[in-house]
């Protein structure tokens, strides 16, 4: 619902640009492929899954002979619908976490801004709703205001944080908050870490020495390393999934704020791109605008 809103908030929706490229048209012809190829491209979908979708239709054009620009609408849903099957399942609903892992160790990773913080208080929000004990580890130990505000979350969510100073060894925070919810036999972990895009080969030995040093406490840990997207952004998101997968095995995509804006095609070609699901989507600041995401919902919203 609040992501219908903010897709449909800007008449720059990929819908409204679809309508008028094809107005006065009756068939897919060149022209509306060009236009079509714009439109994806300029929607954030990227120029590789882009250039995928529009090999398709021009297959199914020079299969039927002639298609009608009233199919191509439809045509499209199902070509996205295709792509984003591919790595997302989309029957999930609910925030659940797998029976056999306790605890369930989620590493949450991505530059700062992204919405990182507020994506894992949200997350955290519902777990504890869903009726798991949830603990936060403030390992993204470089700022101080990163620190402070995972705090903020903690305390409005009412779960236990574990963190130490600013400037403190990232690992030995992963490590005392596995210990910590060890022994309080807590259902799921959330790893706050590594805000900053510093080198590629600084934050591949950050990111693999947390990974390292928690798994001397849960053996397989972490069991979801997910990287935090600002689903706004465009170039940005596709650049920063480039230098964290190369970084690490990330195995999931929170993608956030996708409130107020029309470029939600940023989870087609990111899922699509580098093959891994999209598992939550942050529609709005407050502490309940967060999804799971469902592949036929965010198919829908997109053409709405
Ligand atoms: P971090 O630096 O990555 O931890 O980012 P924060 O969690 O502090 O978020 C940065 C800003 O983005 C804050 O003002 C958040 O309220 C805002 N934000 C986070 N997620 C969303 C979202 O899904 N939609 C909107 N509109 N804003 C968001």
């Amino acid at each position: 619902e609040t992501l219908d809103k903010g897709l449909e908030k800007s008449s720059t929706s990929f819908l409204s640009k679809l309508t008028k490229a094809v107005a006065g048209k009756s068939k897919v012809d060149d022209t509306v492929l060009d236009d079509l190829e714009e439109i994806l491209v300029s929607s954030d979908v990227g120029v590789g899954t882009t250039l995928k979708i529009i090999d398709r239709i021009e297959k199914r054009v020079s299969e039927d002979k002639y298609l009608g620009t009233e199919e191509l609408n439809k045509i499209l849903r199902e070509e996205i619908a295709g792509l984003l099957s591919e790595t997302n399942s989309g029957e999930e609903s609910e925030f659940t976490i797998p029976k056999n892992k306790k605890p369930y160790v989620i590493m949450v990773v991505g530059v700062n801004g992204v919405g990182k913080t507020t994506t894992i208080g949200k997350l955290a929000n519902q777990f504890k709703k869903a009726g798991y004990s949830v603990v936060l580890g403030a390992a993204d130990t470089f700022r101080a205001a990163a620190i402070d505000q995972l705090q903020i979350w903690a305390d409005r969510v009412g779960v236990p944080i574990v963190k130490q100073q600013m400037g403190s060894d990232p690992a030995s925070v992963a490590f005392d908050t596995l210990q910590s919810a060890v022994a309080q036999n807590a259902d799921v972990v959330i790893i706050d870490t590594a805000g900053r895009l510093h080198n590629k080969v600084g934050l591949m030995n950050e990111l693999t020495k947390v990974k390292r040093v928690m798994q001397k406490v849960v053996e397989d840990a972490p069991h979801d390393v997910m990287l935090v997207l600002d689903g706004s952004t465009g170039q940005n998101a596709f650049e920063q999934a480039k230098q964290f997968t190369a970084a690490t095995e990330v195995t999931s995509l929170a993608v956030t704020k996708l409130d107020g804006t029309a470029k939600g095609g940023v989870v087609i070609g990111i899922s699509d791109e580098f093959k891994i699901p999209v598992k939550y989507i942050g529609v709005g600041e407050g502490i309940e605008d967060l999804q799971v995401f469902n592949k036929y919902e965010f198919v829908d919203s997109f053409f709405k």
